[in-house]
């Protein structure tokens, strides 16, 4: 069976291949010839990742599935949520989206956030969706430089470094990707 991962990581893409079962076989974007940008203009998570798989399955008749995420903090209602990547603007610079986040919790008490990956499967006619969750709290500074986004001011439950300073298997296992993953690529195992 073909499936597209709506996405052009090759790394993403080879390591979710290598853990499926043998019957399945990921293609990227580029591989179906859709080279457009598929615009992400839900005010949700999950609406985006719905978004891009239907896109894929009406646009290029293929079974699908796309993921999206975001960073959900308590005392800002949620945000920056779906808009995590241009919070503080269109340059989607990481910098500043932080130094926003940052500004915004200065008189806050309640620190706690959550990093949030919703994943969309369209197969055989049914959607699907799996949601990875990891909590924790913003930091009051940026510590850490391995990563990206908000990893430098992340600090998940029981662990006392941020994400850019704890090792990438570690993130993968307790992370919101991880887990979102795992759910789907069970789902795809056990899928005939
Ligand atoms: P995407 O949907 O995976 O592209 O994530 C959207 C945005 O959420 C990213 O551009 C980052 O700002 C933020 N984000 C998502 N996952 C992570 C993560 O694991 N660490 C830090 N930031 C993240």
């Amino acid at each position: 069976m073909k499936l597209v991962f709506a996405s052009n990581n090759q790394n993403k893409i080879k390591e979710i291949q290598s853990i499926l079962n043998g019957s399945i076989q990921l293609l990227s974007l580029e591989d179906i010839g859709c080279f457009e940008e598929i615009e992400e203009t839900a005010d949700t998570i999950e609406g985006n990742a719905i978004l891009k798989a239907n896109y894929v399955r009406e646009k290029y008749g293929y079974d699908c599935f796309a993921d999206d995420s975001g960073l959900e903090v308590t005392a800002l209602n949620g945000e920056p949520g779906v808009y995590s990547a241009r919070y503080a603007g269109k340059q989607r610079n990481a910098d500043d989206n932080m130094n926003k986040l940052l500004d915004g919790l200065k008189n806050k008490e309640d620190r706690s956030a959550q990093f949030k990956t919703v994943i969309a499967l369209n197969i055989k006619g049914e959607q699907h969706l799996f949601t990875g969750i990891v909590k924790g709290n913003i930091t009051l500074e940026k510590t850490g430089n391995q990563g990206f986004g908000y990893d430098p001011i992340f600090q998940p439950e029981n662990y006392t470094e941020t994400f850019a300073e704890l090792p990438l298997e570690i993130k993968n296992k307790i992370g919101h990707r991880g887990k979102a993953t795992q759910q789907l690529i069970d789902f795809l195992n056990t899928t005939k």
